[in-house]
């Protein structure tokens, strides 16, 4: 039997152990050896669900995990709480995900490995409470501003991320995520919280999880267009795998401008430049959900120079090479 085909324990806890506090995301297998549901009884229900460590190197919700355990720790929380300590293994070793795992933040969908067995499990349990809302802490991996993402254009959903920052996406796909699975039964969000480590990330993520829980009910109506900017998107930009490239300088084939991270969620118009080749072929492809290539629609060839040929919103924009090779080099978005 493969260590894949192993069923995957869940523990579950009614209370966050005494180890947390003082942790470092390296030391979490001390105190959880195994993803781990926490559900803390709280002064009022439904339950505030928060999902944490889906990506082991997104830190960010670790130590809202060890805030919310030093704070309630000898206290109840305002509102029932529960919350999944996900991709254990994964955050000691500081990756997304370990060889051999699954991506913990595509499997919430049908699916029979393992993995998708644990968190069918953890998601049925959340069903059966009726969460007030559900909460997934993320980071990025390039500098974006914080923003929220949801996947119902739902009043609840949509005051639920106006609540965390000013700007929003609306997603569908990947239609595996945690925040897709929970938004079939209550209002749910993906909180995207800058790089890990980024302090005032932490500190925005720990300020919306306690609002969250001491709010009654979400307003009845959605938030208007100037409480959150709401976008989505397009399709995923991509760098040929044989190209080389660099951001800045002009001796590559590929030589992306320098300043294109800072873009990140800035609405550039038509014939804004994007990058110069030196390459006969233009090593940029746009490709939406499906696969299918826009390349044509978003990008002209310049010269030696690669334009946008519409108006569109970088969006996720890394400079982290592996990355930009495994996913992509940013997403196309536009304002909904
Ligand atoms: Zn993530």
């Amino acid at each position: 039997m493969t260590r894949a085909a192993e069923p995957l324990k869940l523990d579950r806890l009614d209370h966050f152990p005494d180890k947390l506090l003082g942790a470092e995301p390296c030391d979490i297998l001390g105190v959880f050896p195994n993803p781990t549901l926490i559900t803390l009884a709280g002064e009022a229900g439904p339950p505030l669900w928060v999902t944490t460590l889906l990506h082991g190197n997104e830190t960010t919700s670790f130590y809202v995990l060890r805030a919310l355990a030093a704070k309630y720790r000898d206290r109840p929380p305002p509102r029932n709480l529960s919350v999944f300590v996900g991709n254990v293994e994964a955050t000691a070793a500081g990756v997304r995900y370990l060889p051999g795992q699954q991506d913990f933040n595509r499997i919430w969908a049908d699916g029979h490995s393992p993995y998708h067995r644990l968190v069918h499990d953890v998601a049925e349990i959340a069903r059966a409470e009726c969460p007030f809302a559900s909460i997934d802490i993320h980071n990025n991996s390039g500098t974006n501003p914080h923003y929220g993402c949801v996947n119902a254009l739902r009043p609840a959903d949509l005051n639920l991320a106006a609540m965390f920052a000013p700007l929003g996406v609306y997603y569908r796909n990947p239609a595996t995520t945690q925040s897709i699975a929970f938004s079939s039964f209550c209002p749910a969000v993906t909180v995207e919280c800058g790089r890990s480590g980024d302090e005032a990330g932490i500190a925005r993520a720990i300020d919306f999880v306690e609002r969250t829980m001491r709010l009654d009910r979400f307003p009845d109506a959605p938030p208007s267009a100037d409480t959150v900017r709401l976008y989505h998107t397009l399709g995923s930009v991509l760098i040929d795998p044989e190209c080389d490239f660099a951001f800045g300088g002009d001796t590559m084939p590929l030589n992306l401008r320098s300043d294109l991270e800072r873009l990140n969620f800035t609405d550039l118009p038509a014939d804004t430049p994007w990058a110069n080749v030196h390459h006969p072929v233009s090593p940029l492809r746009v490709v939406d959900e499906h696969g299918n290539d826009l390349t044509a629609q978003f990008f002209r060839r310049d010269g030696d120079t690669i334009r946008l040929r519409c108006p569109a919103t970088p969006a996720m924009v890394t400079q982290d090479r592996t990355v930009i090779r495994q996913d992509c080099l940013c997403y196309l978005m536009e304002p909904l």
